[in-house]
């Protein structure tokens, strides 16, 4: 096995990373949250990055999450589990009850549904609103016109959000996307910022990225 097969190796390597973006933009890396995307990947192979100290994992899909995460929590009690996939609102009382955080509120169906889960729980994942920075209809997202509404929306139902999140458009400079999804929250007066994948967490980092998601960069290329 080289160094660059060890998950413990990359890890240190990326939160590395982190460390050097956030002190050339002059931010403590203590301020980003790094997510390791565990989707598609099995116990085996999220077991040697716990091992490493790293408890915070992201999943894009409730059942995948539902079928992997509560073993895994009876091994470690203090697992922070994201949800940053498309959320079905068929599925919201399954994401609140499994997720400690939810990145991708991007519809008023959503916010009634998430509202209604949590009228049957105590439990109060953090909530993201997804952005779709680049107009783009496919990846999900509220648009940006539609934001205000939206988060008067969560406010007529009592959902506290926490931040915004983006996936900006592929092969394209990311930063000025990054650097939009920080206005727009600075605008509403929201601290987090849910952005940065494994070809440009540095970059987000630099514009002010409070949580990064990264899953290639950590666990290798995907067999997707
Ligand atoms: C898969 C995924 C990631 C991680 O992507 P990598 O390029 O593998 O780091 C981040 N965010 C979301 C929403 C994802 O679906």
């Amino acid at each position: 096995m080289s160094d660059g097969d060890n998950p413990a190796v990359r890890l240190s390597e990326v939160r590395e990373r982190i460390a050097k973006a956030s002190g050339k933009a002059g931010r403590k890396a203590d301020d980003v949250s790094l997510i390791a995307i565990s989707k598609t990947w099995g116990p085996e192979a999220i077991r040697p990055l716990i091992a490493a100290s790293q408890r915070v994992f992201g999943e894009n899909r409730v059942q995948e999450a539902q079928d992997k995460w509560p073993a895994l929590r009876e091994e470690v009690a203090d697992i922070e589990l994201h949800m940053v996939g498309s959320l079905q609102s068929n599925k919201a009382e399954d994401a609140v009850a499994l997720f400690d955080a939810i990145h991708t509120v991007d519809r008023p169906s959503l916010v009634k549904a998430l509202a209604k889960a949590f009228e049957k729980t105590d439990r109060r994942p953090a909530l993201f609103v997804q952005v779709d920075i680049g107009e783009e209809d496919q990846k999900g997202g509220c648009a940006i016109g539609d934001l205000p509404g939206l988060l008067e929306r969560c406010r007529d139902r009592d959902l506290a959000i926490a931040g915004l999140m983006c996936i900006p458009p592929i092969d394209t400079e990311p930063a000025p996307y990054f650097a939009l999804l920080g206005r727009l929250a600075k605008e509403h007066g929201l601290a987090a910022l849910s952005m940065g994948m494994s070809g440009d967490f540095e970059t987000a980092v630099m514009c002010g990225a409070t949580h990064v998601r990264v899953g290639t960069a950590l666990f290798g290329e995907r067999g997707e």
